[in-house]
C-alpha cells in the first residue's frame, strides 16, 4: 500500500503536504505571452491533480545562456507573466518553484542570437559549437544574475527556488574536468571547479533571506569519461548543505553521455542508489527523480530510504493526476508514461519548435484549448450512438472521447483482445508498458460504460444503426510486389512473428530497416542475451560466460540510415543495442529475390547473396480501409490512425485524431 508517499514533508522553511513532486520541464511554449494561459492551464492541472510542488522549466538567468521559447529573466514581460503564474499556482491552492538555469555550453547561437559561453572553449556534441571562455567579470555577471533570479523569484511570489546544476549544464560544466580546463581560481583542483556553484549557492543563501527555500539540482553521476568522480560528487554535496541548501535534487547523465536514462529500456529505480550515496552524506532532504514512473516505484524508493521526496517529470504529462490518484488508491485509473519520449523530450532536444505534448495523454499541452471547447460542447451537447470499429490504439482513444463527450459508444474489435499494434509491440524489449496503455483505456471504457464486442465483424446492416461510425482498422504489413519469393513458406511478415505465428529459424533475414525492423531486430536477437542473474552467478566464482550466437540477425536497409523515424533520444539507446546483441546490419541494399536457402541483395555497385532459413518482411504497411471505402456514402463515417494513413505508423497521431473527431481542437 501507498502511504509513505502521503506523509508531510519539508524542505527548509517550506511545509509540503506530501513528497510527490512535479520534476522541472520545459514545455517549449515558455515566454510568449499568447502561450500564457495555457501554461497556467497545464501547471493548474496538475495543481488539482495533487502535486506537493511544482518546479518550472528551467528560467534563463541570460539570455545567452536560454533559447527558443524559454523565459528569460532579463525580459521585463517574462517577469510579469513568471509572477502571473505564481499567482495562478496559488489560487489554485499549489506551491511552485522556480527554477534557474543557465545552459552554458548547450545554449544554441541559433537561438539566442549570442555565443554560447563556458568555462573552457570545449565543443559541444549537441550543438555542435565551440563556446566562449568566460572571462572572471564574465563569470561573476553569470553569479550575480543568478542570486538577482533568486531576489526575482521570491518577490514575485515563488514559494521556492531550484538551482539548476545537473545535466551538464553551465553549472556542471564548471565543476567538471571535462569541460572546466580552466587554470584560474574557478579551475584545477575540485575546491576551484566548485567555486562558481557554491559562490552562487552562498550568494542565493546570503541574500534572498535566510529561510528562503532553496533547492539545488545536483548530478549525481554525470556518466561522461573523466567527469566528477563519486567522491567530488559527495563532497560538493556537503558543501552545498553545509552553506544552508535546503534540499538536494539529483538529476543523472548529461545531454551527451552515452548511458541512456530516459529510455524505456531503463530499469525502473534504476539511479536511486546515486541518490542514496548522496542522502547518506548530507542532512538535508534529498529528491529523486529518473525512472520513477509509478506510486509502487515511488514507495519503495522511500520504504528503503533511498530518498525522501520523488520528483517525476513525465508521468505527469500521461496523467495530470497523478499523485491523486495514487492517494485515491485509484492505480488503474492511472494512466502511465511509457517511456516512448515520442511528443515530450523527443520535442525539447529534437525539435525544440515542437511544444511538449504526450502521446497517452492528448490533452497535455491543450489543456486551455480542451477546456473552452469543453464549455462550448457542453452547451450544444447531443447524444449520439456511435460505432468504433478496430480496438487497436486509435479505436480506443476514439471510444474514449466519444463516451467523455456524452455519446453512447460500442467498440467492435475482430480479434478476440484489445490493443492492435500497440499489443504486438509491447513485446519489444522496453516496450512491456504499452500494455499499461491498453490497460488504462479499457479501464476508462469500462468506466464509461462503453460496449466492447470481442472477435466482432460488424455488418454494414448492424452499423447503419449507429448515427457515426468510426473506422479505425489500422494496417496490414506491406509486401513489396517487386520481391520474388516473396510468398515462400520461410518467409513471414513482422506481425506474424510478432503474434506468435511462426516459429522462428536460426539464421534471419529481416527486410527494412525502419523502427519495426530494427525493434524486431532486438527482440529476436535478444534470445543471444544470457541473463543478467546467470551472469553475476557466474561471475561470482570467475566464471567467463561467453557462448557464440544462436539466432543470426541480419537487417537488410535500403536506406544509409536505420532506424529513420525513431527519436532522437531513443535511436542512440536502440542501435547500441543491436550491436551488443551482435545484430548484422547491411546498410544500402535493396532485396531482390527470396529463395529457399537466402536473400539476393543488390545495390549500384554489386549483388549479393545471404544465407537465410527465414525471411521476415518488415516493409511498411498499407492502410486497412476496405471497411470505410465500403460504409462510405451508406452511413457517416470517419477514418483514423493507420487505416487514414499508414505512413509512418504514429501512435500519437492516432490518439490525437481519434480526440480531434469529438474535442474539435
Ligand atoms: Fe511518457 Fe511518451 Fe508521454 Fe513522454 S510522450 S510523457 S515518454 S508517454
Amino acid at each position: 500500500s501507498i502511504s509513505l508517499l502521503f506523509q508531510k514533508g519539508t524542505i527548509g522553511s517550506m511545509t509540503l503536504d506530501h513528497r510527490i513532486l512535479m520534476g522541472a520541464m520545459h514545455l517549449g511554449i515558455e515566454g510568449d505571452r499568447n502561450q500564457l494561459n495555457q501554461l497556467k492551464a497545464f501547471y493548474i492541472e496538475r495543481v488539482k491533480g495533487g502535486a506537493a510542488l511544482i518546479i518550472t522549466g528551467g528560467v534563463a538567468v541570460l539570455p545567452e545562456g536560454g533559447g527558443d521559447h524559454m523565459f528569460c529573466l532579463t525580459e521585463q514581460d517574462h517577469r510579469d507573466q513568471l509572477k502571473e503564474l505564481a499567482e495562478a499556482v496559488h489560487q489554485s491552492g499549489g506551491k511552485i518553484a522556480l527554477q534557474l538555469q543557465h545552459q552554458g555550453r548547450y545554449a544554441k547561437s541559433s537561438e539566442t542570437g549570442l555565443e554560447p559561453v563556458a568555462p573552457s572553449p570545449i565543443i559541444s556534441r549537441i550543438t555542435k559549437e565551440t563556446p566562449v571562455e568566460l572571462s572572471v567579470k564574465g563569470i561573476e555577471k553569470v553569479r550575480d544574475a543568478f542570486i538577482e533570479g533568486a531576489i526575482f523569484a521570491k518577490s514575485a511570489g515563488f514559494d521556492a527556488i531550484e538551482i539548476m546544476g545537473s545535466e551538464g549544464y553551465l553549472l556542471n560544466q564548471f565543476l567538471s574536468p571535462v569541460t572546466n580546463r580552466r587554470t584560474d581560481e574557478y579551475g584545477g583542483d575540485l575546491n576551484k571547479r566548485m567555486k562558481f556553484p557554491l559562490d552562487i549557492a552562498a550568494g542565493i543563501r546570503d541574500q534572498a533571506g535566510g529561510d528562503y527555500p532553496v533547492i539545488y539540482r545536483i548530478s549525481g553521476d554525470d556518466y561522461m569519461e573523466g567527469s566528477t568522480t563519486r567522491e567530488e560528487t559527495i563532497e560538493f554535496a556537503r558543501r552545498l548543505a553545509d552553506l544552508g541548501v535546503d534540499a538536494l535534487n539529483v538529476g543523472v547523465g548529461w545531454h551527451e553521455s552515452r548511458i541512456p536514462t530516459v529510455a524505456a529500456t531503463v530499469p525502473a529505480g534504476a539511479f536511486a542508489y546515486v541518490v542514496s550515496d548522496i542522502r547518506r552524506a548530507v542532512d538535508v532532504p534529498v529528491i529523486g527523480a529518473n525512472r520513477i514512473h509509478t506510486p509502487e516505484v515511488a514507495e519503495n524508493m522511500l520504504k528503503q530510504e533511498l530518498m525522501d521526496f520523488v520528483a517525476p517529470a513525465r508521468p505527469w504529462l500521461a496523467d495530470a493526476s497523478f499523485a491523486l490518484k495514487a492517494q485515491k488508491g485509484d492505480r488503474e485509473g492511472l494512466n502511465l508514461c511509457i517511456s516512448c519520449n515520442q511528443v515530450c523530450l523527443d520535442h525539447t532536444l529534437g525539435n525544440p519548435l515542437l511544444p511538449v505534448g504526450c502521446l497517452v495523454n492528448p490533452r497535455t499541452g491543450h489543456e486551455w484549448e480542451w477546456k473552452i471547447k469543453e464549455k462550448e460542447k457542453s452547451r450544444h451537447r447531443q447524444e449520439r450512438y456511435i460505432a468504433v470499429v478496430g480496438g487497436g490504439i486509435a479505436g480506443l482513444a476514439a471510444a474514449k472521447a466519444a463516451a467523455e463527450q456524452g455519446h453512447h459508444v460500442a467498440l467492435f474489435e475482430a480479434r478476440e483482445q484489445l490493443g492492435g499494434h500497440f499489443l504486438l509491440a509491447s513485446q519489444i524489449p522496453g516496450k512491456d508498458k504499452f500494455l499499461e496503455t491498453i490497460r488504462f483505456y479499457k479501464i476508462s471504457l469500462d468506466r464509461l460504460n462503453v460496449t466492447i464486442k470481442r472477435s466482432a465483424k460488424p455488418a454494414v446492416e448492424e452499423l447503419k444503426a449507429f448515427d457515426k461510425v468510426i473506422i479505425a482498422t489500422g494496417v496490414k504489413p506491406y509486401i513489396p510486389k517487386q520481391i520474388k519469393g516473396a510468398n515462400l513458406p520461410h518467409v513471414a511478415t513482422y506481425s506474424d512473428v510478432l503474434s506468435g505465428k511462426v516459429a522462428l529459424g536460426k539464421k534471419i533475414a529481416i527486410v527494412g530497416g525502419g523502427g519495426i525492423g530494427c525493434d524486431l531486430a532486438s527482440l529476436i536477437a535478444q534470445a543471444n542475451d544470457i541473463p543478467a542473474d546467470v551472469k553475476s552467478f557466474f561471475g561470482e566464482y570467475g566464471v567467463k560466460i561467453d557462448f557464440p550466437h544462436h539466432k543470426d540477425v541480419t537487417i537488410i536497409s535500403r536506406s544509409k540510415r536505420i532506424a529513420k523515424g525513431v527519436g532522437p533520444t531513443t535511436r542512440w539507446v536502440l542501435l547500441s543495442e543491436l550491436r551488443r546483441l551482435g545484430v548484422h546490419i547491411l546498410k544500402g541494399f535493396e532485396c531482390r529475390e527470396i529463395s529457399q536457402d537466402g536473400v539476393w541483395v543488390r545495390n549500384d555497385e554489386e549483388e549479393r547473396f545471404l544465407k537465410a532459413d527465414q525471411v521476415i518482411i518488415c516493409a511498411g504497411q498499407t492502410a486497412d480501409k476496405a471497411l470505410y471505402d465500403h460504409l462510405k456514402g451508406q452511413v457517416p463515417v470517419e477514418v483514423i490512425g493507420g487505416s487514414l494513413d499508414a505512413r509512418n505508423l504514429n501512435a500519437a497521431r492516432a490518439i490525437r485524431q481519434a480526440y480531434d473527431l469529438f474535442y474539435g481542437c
